[in-house]
């Protein structure tokens, strides 16, 4: 016995030296431009990298704590800046494939690994030793002839220590962790009763003669719910999937307005989900916070790191989309009201029958559906369209190198260069749902870009999509949606690749919030230009190039009631702003003080007693507190910049060029709105939006 445990014991050793000593996190990639050797890396290997390299950060931080020199710039924010290279290494790829090509093991190691990974972040957060250093560079800034990078890097770590209380006296100290702790949990219980409250509701309709107007799969659909809940008939829900298709095709006016009556008063009448008491909470907690850093509201602290810089901006872009789009809004109310009297509504429209008949006028004025558009948009042409784009715009090239490896076979590599043939970057493709990669499209590194001296370290960037998959008999083809999905990340991706900045954690991507969609947002633009499309959108089967009347008919269908929709978005923006200006704390009544911040904006009748504050999970349980506005801040950026293009010609180089030196290789290096007027000559305007949405005349 006693023999075996000895054995047992020895193997264990050997086999945990054995994972670190072939465990490639600790060597120098050997693979192409030092991609991550995918192929060599296993799920064993993470959690002890992890583990060695959080005590490996540990002592890079101890030791700029404990250096006896006087703190200076390169001793303290640049080693801080330098510090942590092996957790970047090994967290990179790992949470990179966490989205997109998961499993069991690796959702398991992460479980573990966060509360660690919080622990290590706070530990060096709550350092005040370490902040008295940093501090102690701050205070001297204007004496140290810093460059705009640099004074943006003192900025950043700075206030990375006093926006979580570095500045706080004990008690303080104290209060504040109190308040983040209870608002982390409200705000947590809120999504969770938006949640529950969803799934509590489910209607059965056993009679099918309410159900005309339903196309033929979505009442499939519903008449399987309906058997996985043991019933037969046709079960209706409040996700989104059944809620919206139900509003835009169902015949039964009585049914519509069950059902928008359920999805309005949710978390509001009372019972074990409601939020009503939350969203005081909650608005209240955030005003706290505030209040203990030193702003006057939650919205002037949420705005210091924005674009937007304070809330008169935000306000002053709100204000004047309303008195641009109301007039046009209204004329779309009237004129939906008009088509649903000629078809024989002799009523007033409400709430519940605006989908209805919207989306019936709509199919009438144009007839252009997603199966028309698919056949021109085979993903191989697409690709070539877009990396065309760029070479057109920006002189790079994207050659495909089989060498570099890829974590899963579907994936490609590229290498990307310059016009005179230097190397910028590694781009990855990954464009088919699997099993293991989340819904939806993003971009991200598996290595920033950073330069030290002379060596310019250049990034290692993926896109990632969901795209329908071809068949054994037809190619992948794209909806025009998707095309456009291809070309936002892929204005991230550009981003990522052509950037040029010292610090690894300005460059790139990482900008103000509400400037991080101008470079992705922009390339939409291109999706419906003529001149772009004639170059790739040709039929996979007959080679004919993509008819012109299909393209104007595409722009026209997306200005469809985009006045409504704009007064929409506003409404949260509104409302969201509302709830996070507050100086004192709330306590009256929460649907009438909503109902009073989104009135301005109301087209449709206002139905008493629904509330959208109650289930606005964005900005209750999300990131986007005083940030709703960011959606109309960025599209208003990429309309003014892409005017830019329109004026002097879509595929401009001077322009490009422009936008490439003063935008896209600056990363978030300096103030967006210096980077922008750069480029632009001024600050933005709404014009442009306008005349895109044909709200205004050119
Ligand atoms: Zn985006």
């Amino acid at each position: 016995m006693k023999l075996l445990k000895i054995t047992l014991f020895m193997s264990a050793i050997s086999l945990a030296s054995s994972i670190l000593a072939s465990n490639p996190f600790f060597e120098t990639y050997k693979t192409p431009h030092q991609t991550i050797p995918f192929d060599n890396i296993k799920n064993e290997h993470y959690f002890p990298t992890f583990q060695e390299a959080m005590k490996l950060h540990t002592s890079e931080v101890d030791a700029i704590t404990n250096n006896p020199a006087i703190p200076t710039f390169e001793n303290t924010i640049v080693a801080l800046e330098k510090s942590g290279s092996l957790l970047t290494k090994v967290s990179s790829p790992f949470y990179n494939l966490l989205s997109s090509e998961t499993n069991d093991e690796l959702q398991k190691i992460a479980e573990e690994i966060s509360p660690l990974m919080s622990e290590h972040s706070n530990s060096i957060r709550l350092n005040l030793k370490l902040f008295a250093r940093v501090k102690d560079v701050y205070l001297q800034k204007d004496k140290l002839k810093l460059t705009p990078e640099q004074q943006m890097l003192l900025k950043d770590t700075y206030e990375g220590f006093t926006k979580n209380g570095a500045n706080f006296s004990d008690s303080d100290k104290a209060i504040y962790r109190e308040l983040t702790k209870d608002l982390s949990l409200l705000t947590l219980q809120y999504g969770q009763n938006v949640l529950k409250e969803t799934n509590k509701y489910s209607l059965l309709i056993t009679n099918k003669d309410l159900l005309t107007g339903l196309p033929s799969d979505f009442l499939e659909v519903l008449a399987s719910e309906a058997k996985k809940a043991g019933k037969t008939g046709w079960l209706l829900n409040l996700k989104t999937t059944c809620y919206v298709p139900f509003m835009k095709f169902a015949d039964n006016r009585d049914l519509r307005r069950e059902l928008y009556m359920a999805y309005t008063t949710k978390c509001m009448l009372g019972g074990d989900f409601d939020n009503l008491e939350n969203v005081k909470k909650i608005a209240n907690l955030r005003l706290n916070i505030a209040n203990l850093l030193g702003y006057k509201s939650y919205a002037d602290y949420e705005l210091v790191d924005r674009m937007a810089e304070d809330k008169s901006k935000v306000y002053d872009l709100l204000d004047k989309l309303l008195v641009a789009y109301k007039p046009a809004a209204e004329k779309e109310y009237a004129e939906v009201q008009n088509y649903a009297d000629k078809n024989g509504a002799y009523f007033k429209l409400q709430p519940w029958d605006w989908s209805y008949y919207s989306e019936k006028l709509k199919d009438e004025r144009y007839s252009v559906n997603d199966e028309m558009l698919k056949p021109y948009f085979e993903l191989e042409h697409v690709k070539k369209g877009v990396f065309g784009l760029a070479t057109r715009l920006y002189g790079i090239k994207f050659t495909e190198n089989k060498n570099i490896p890829v974590y899963n076979p579907e994936v490609d590599a590229y290498d990307v260069t310059d016009d005179k043939g230097n190397f910028l970057a590694v781009l990855y493709t990954d464009f088919h749902p699997r099993d293991g990669k989340r819904a939806g499209a993003w971009m991200s590194d598996f290595k920033a870009q950073w330069m030290d001296g002379k060596t310019d370290s250049r990034p290692q960037i993926t896109i990632v999509m969901n795209f329908t998959r071809p068949t054994a008999t037809k190619p992948a083809l794209l909806t025009f949606d998707e095309v456009k999905t291809f070309l936002h990340e892929f204005g991230h991706s550009l981003h990522g690749m052509l950037t040029k900045c010292t610090y690894q954690s300005l460059s790139g991507t990482n900008v103000y919030r509400d400037f991080v969609e101008l470079p992705s947002q922009i390339m939409e633009n291109w999706a419906s230009q003529k001149e772009f499309l004639d170059g790739f959108a040709v039929n996979y089967k007959t080679g004919e190039k993509i008819p012109v009347e299909l393209i104007q008919k595409i722009k026209d269908s997306e200005n469809y009631n985009i006045a409504y929709f704009c007064l929409r978005q506003l409404s949260f923006g509104y409302l969201d702003m509302a709830w996070h200006t507050i100086e004192k704390p709330f306590d009256g009544d929460v649907i009438s003080y909503e109902k009073q911040a989104m009135a301005s904006t109301q087209i449709l009748p206002a139905i008493a007693n629904t509330s959208m504050s109650t289930t606005f999970s964005h900005i209750f349980s999300g990131g986007y507190a005083a940030g709703y506005y960011s959606y109309k801040w960025a599209e208003v950026l990429d309309a003014d910049a892409f005017s830019v293009f329109e004026k002097n010609g879509i595929f401009d180089k001077k322009t490009a060029d422009s936008f490439r030196k003063n935008i896209l290789e600056k990363g978030g290096t300096e103030h967006p709105m210096i980077l922008y007027k750069r480029f632009r000559g001024q600050e933005p305007t709404i014009d442009a939006l306008l005349i895109r949405n044909g709200i205004k005349i050119q």
